[in-house]
């Protein structure tokens, strides 16, 4: 039988007894970003697309090998397994930011 324990606590998780959760985060650079200020010029965009996607296609062949491994590497996928505790205050702040202020509810 397979053990498993929290990422975040480190407690053993006993499956009988609790569910485990899983947690999946992909961290990738995102393509769209291109695209989408091409969108912000409207019609001028439209006339030159033929135009940028040669550059972009000379671009792209240029440092062929290089985008494809620059690619590779900015991608991340991170999977964590949490007890419900863990759970609960990760989707709180799943950044884990710090905040200036304590979270404690104390000043309410
Ligand atoms: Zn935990």
């Amino acid at each position: 039988m397979l053990h498993y324990s929290c990422d975040m606590c480190k407690r053993p998780i006993d499956t009988h007894d609790e569910i485990r959760h899983v947690v999946k985060i992909e961290v990738y650079a995102a393509p769209d970003d291109a695209e989408s200020s091409r969108d912000g010029v409207e019609d001028a965009a439209l006339a030159d697309a033929d135009h940028l996607d040669d550059v972009q296609d000379l671009l792209e062949r240029l440092d062929d090998g290089l985008v494809a491994s620059a690619l590779d590497d900015d991608t991340r996928t991170l999977r964590f397994d949490l007890c419900a505790d863990c759970r609960r205050r990760f989707l709180r702040n799943p950044l884990g930011v710090k905040s200036g202020k304590k979270l404690d509810f104390s000043n309410n």
